[in-house]
């Protein structure tokens, strides 16, 4: 898809626009609109936490709208160290092998967008249109750290505890996918199904590959019980 060319007055007015992923962006607001810029449709809340460095992977700030997409696309990601990328294991392009996901927006037509977008999206926060690109050159790449979005300025107020917390809290999102499969397929087998055809090879893997994490989480949250904060 052909980037977005920014405007030279980008982000120069704001108007009402629908709810962004994040629900605390929607706190106050009474006829269930937020402030977006007129032409990026990026949620100005979010454009000023990106602006701040703040970036997040908890579910629980995800509004219940988007919560299933959520971790729906979060269960096709290779979730791994912040320094890592971070490959797309869901939905491809056959000719060009590039990634998408489904996720209509409001501003047009197109019914899904690239795995990186949707990544930036998710944990940075809603850029409407801004041009994603992957500092990594990778464009399988859905690691939050990797990914920069054009047109607005990113501070990176301290990068080593970002990645602390990355690291924490993409072992909880590593959970709650697990878990949102599980649930699935337990409860909603037809759609278990339809996530499976994405990509049957990986969901089976995630299906069957949670035992050895389960019990390294529980080594090493005992150990952090113990006091042995230093353990890796
Ligand atoms: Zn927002
Ligand atoms: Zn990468
Ligand atoms: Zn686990």
């Amino acid at each position: 898809m052909a980037q977005w060319p920014l405007p030279p007055d980008l982000h120069s007015r704001i108007e009402g626009g629908p709810l962004c992923p994040f629900h605390d962006h929607s706190l106050g607001s009474r006829d269930g609109r937020i402030p977006r810029f007129d032409d990026s449709h990026a949620c100005v809340r979010c454009v000023s936490a990106l602006t701040e460095g703040r970036l997040t992977l908890d579910v629980h700030k995800i509004h219940r709208k988007y919560r299933r997409r959520f971790l729906e696309f979060w269960s096709f990601v290779d979730i791994g160290e912040p320094d890592e990328c971070w490959n797309w294991h869901g939905n491809k392009h056959s000719k060009s092998n590039s990634t998408y996901f489904a996720i209509p927006r409001h501003w047009g037509a197109a019914r899904q967008y690239s795995a990186p977008r949707v990544a930036f999206w998710f944990t940075w926060g809603d850029v409407g249109r801004l041009p994603i690109k992957p500092i990594c050159g990778n464009n399988q790449c859905c690691n939050p750290l990797h990914l920069r979005a054009r047109g607005v300025p990113h501070y990176f107020h301290n990068m080593h505890m970002t990645k602390i917390d990355l690291e924490f809290s993409s072992n909880k999102l590593q959970h709650e996918t697990q878990l949102f499969l599980e649930a699935t397929r337990d409860k909603d087998f037809k759609r278990f199904e339809k996530i499976q055809k994405a990509n049957k090879l990986w969901i089976d893997f995630r299906m069957s590959s949670d035992k050895p994490v389960m019990l390294d989480d529980v080594i090493r949250s005992a150990l952090l019980d113990e006091g042995y904060n230093n353990i890796q």
